[in-house]
């Protein structure tokens, strides 16, 4: 069998240490803890790639710690609206729904999109009514709605009325959640799941759900999930750029990664990050802000979470729920 692979990142919106408590930190890393063990039980199965990356995907969606799924961020309207999408290196199949508003689980009607091969995006109803045919879980938006994200649009309003919106730290911004994983059989994935940014625009659709912007894999290269403001991952086909800068360069998929999003996204000042996985199965997973939710796996099997520079190794203890 070949190297096996898996990253996760939930989002470089991460708040500043001093916002949560210590038990606030655990169970956020005791939830990617558990997305890895979702992720990787597919691949050490003997499964794909692609069910490795909807498999984490899906863990991080239902924990309220991040933003997707339950613990979404609110639109202007105060609304949810999600966005996520799915990719197969291997064929290049991908699915994706954006602007979706009961679908309890993104990625999976996503995946769904995917297998019907139909369409590559289904965008609003369209996309809730699609999840519901499809046999998926479908909820009340409250369901998505927490008391922080809340607080964060409140937050957001009252900068937006004082002009100061641009002082907003990532974390009362943003987030997102996304994985990436090599198969062993060599296949790529990406799949990444967000609520976008608090107080967006009504029927905004970010990166997440674009394929080649915050969400690419192509096999024999790597697989690129997103993090950070989508306008400018989209405009720099981030997933895509780091998979041709490799391609086309001959470039590391560490100094390809490290390239877009340290020099290409420099100048705007935004909040960036991605997580992604070459076909040789090493990982990488750079960002610029204060802190980025991430973990991986290494090739013996040793899982790692973090949230700014310490990274901490998962023990059993550590990861129960
Ligand atoms: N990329 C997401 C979006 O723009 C937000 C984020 O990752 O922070 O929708």
């Amino acid at each position: 069998m070949r190297p096996i692979a898996l990253a996760i990142h939930g989002g470089c919106g991460v708040m500043a240490k001093l916002d949560l408590s210590e038990d606030e930190w655990m169970a956020a890393r005791a939830d990617l803890a558990r997305s890895l063990q979702a992720g990787w039980a597919v691949l050490t199965g003997g499964g794909s790639a692609l069910d490795a990356v909807e498999a984490a995907v899906v863990v991080m969606e239902d924990s309220p710690h991040f933003n997707a799924g339950h613990g979404a961020a609110l639109n202007a309207a105060g609304e949810h609206e999600l966005d996520a999408a799915i990719m197969d290196g291997s064929t290049l199949a991908a699915g994706a729904v954006a602007a979706a508003r009961r679908i309890r689980n993104p990625v999976k009607a996503a995946r769904a999109v995917l297998e019907s091969g139909e369409a590559v995006m289904l965008a609003g109803g369209a996309a809730d009514a699609f999840a519901r045919e499809s046999g998926l879980a479908v909820v009340d938006p409250s369901y998505f709605t927490t008391e922080r994200r809340l607080e964060a649009l409140a937050r957001m309003k009252a900068r937006a009325a004082a002009g100061t919106t641009r002082l907003a730290s990532e974390a009362e911004k943003r987030g997102t959640v996304g994985a990436v994983a090599c198969d062993g059989a060599g296949r790529l994935a990406a799949a990444t799941s967000t609520g976008g940014y608090t107080n967006k625009p009504v029927g905004r659709v970010g990166d997440s759900p674009i394929i080649g912007a915050g969400t690419y894999a192509r096999d024999g290269i790597c697989a690129v999930s997103g993090t950070g403001k989508g306008e400018y991952f989209i405009r720099h086909a981030v997933g895509h750029e780091v998979a041709s800068r490799m391609a086309y360069l001959g470039e590391s998929l560490t100094a390809a990664a490290a390239k877009v999003i340290h020099e290409d996204l420099a100048p705007y000042g935004i909040g960036a990050g991605l997580v992604a996985v070459a076909a040789d199965g090493s990982v990488t997973a750079p960002y610029n802000t204060d802190g980025m939710f991430r973990g991986w796996v290494t090739a013996e099997g040793r899982f790692h979470v973090a949230s700014h520079a310490e990274v901490f190794e998962v023990t059993e203890e550590f990861a129960r729920p």
